[in-house]
């Protein structure tokens, strides 16, 4: 497993210090990326002492924290808490993760926190995931049938649906692709992990009858054969999926049709 490196940019400069407030209990340092594009300054890493004490179980409840309490510029995505909608993806200790279901009793006594790497920043931890929404967008990720729609609804066998399992619950959080390597040189070109691993959930899909469309629209240099199975994705994965299997499950389509 590559370990990612934080952004490691010359321009970073030390950031200020927002120390604990007096009678703290339990201290940790937060060493965030702070970023706004919109002005002239450059990157900083701002470090805040939290009583960890006055906060919940997660990442996220200090990062709410931090806004609520101490600093009410610092900007991330959040929505469900649960590791269910993907919007809090983002590096925390050098792994990409999802801040909801990170405990920060895992971490060290310093936890440093930035964006999804190798990703344009919006600002602070937010990344822009325009280009990972038109890829995912670009697999069509939608029945595609050709045979006319029943009266009640498409069917599947229960053995049918279960090769669906391992792909359906991928939410999309972007860990996955921005841990891997090739997609961080590549990521004009090749589709990524998370793109990948839902193209081939539609291509397992016993009911969809478009698959010979699909490979052939995965069937470049670069789209799906990027993919040099260094497994960073599988690592990563906050749901435990293994999108380098899926890909693998991908290549072997590719192989069969060509035989
Ligand atoms: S296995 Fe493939 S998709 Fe996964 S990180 Fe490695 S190169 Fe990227
Ligand atoms: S495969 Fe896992 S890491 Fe990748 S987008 Fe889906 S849920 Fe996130």
């Amino acid at each position: 497993m590559v370990e990612l490196a934080l952004p490691q940019n010359s321009k970073i400069k030390r950031g200020q210090r927002f120390e604990a407030p007096e009678g703290a209990q339990s201290i940790k340092t937060f060493k965030i990326y702070r970023y706004d594009p919109d002005s002239d300054e450059n990157p900083r890493w701002d470090s805040y002492d939290v009583d960890t004490s006055a906060c919940g179980p997660m990442v996220l409840d200090v990062l709410i924290h931090i806004k609520n309490t101490i600093d009410p510029t610092l900007t991330f995505r959040r929505s469900c808490r649960e590791g269910i909608c993907g919007s809090c993806a983002m590096n925390i200790g050098g792994r990409n993760t999802l801040a909801c279901t990170k405990g920060w009793d895992e971490c060290g006594s310093t936890v440093t926190v930035s964006p999804l790497p190798h990703m344009d920043v919006v600002k602070d931890l937010v990344p822009d995931l325009t280009h990972f929404y038109a890829q995912y967008a670009s697999i069509e990720p939608w029945l595609h049938t050709s045979t006319p729609t029943p009266k009640t609804e498409w069917k599947q066998s229960p053995e049918d649906r279960e090769k669906l399992d391992g792909l359906y619950e991928c939410i999309l959080c972007a860990c996955c692709t921005t841990s891997c390597p090739s997609y961080w040189w590549n990521q004009e070109r090749y589709l990524g992990p998370a793109a990948l691993l839902q193209a081939y959930r539609w291509l397992a899909d016993s009911r969809d009858e478009a698959t010979g469309d699909r490979l052939d629209m995965l069937e470049d240099p670069f789209k799906l054969y990027r993919c040099h199975t260094i497994m960073n994705c599988a690592q990563v994965c906050p749901k435990g999926l293994n999108p380098a299997k899926a890909i693998g499950q991908i290549k072997e389509m590719m192989l069969e049709r060509a035989v």
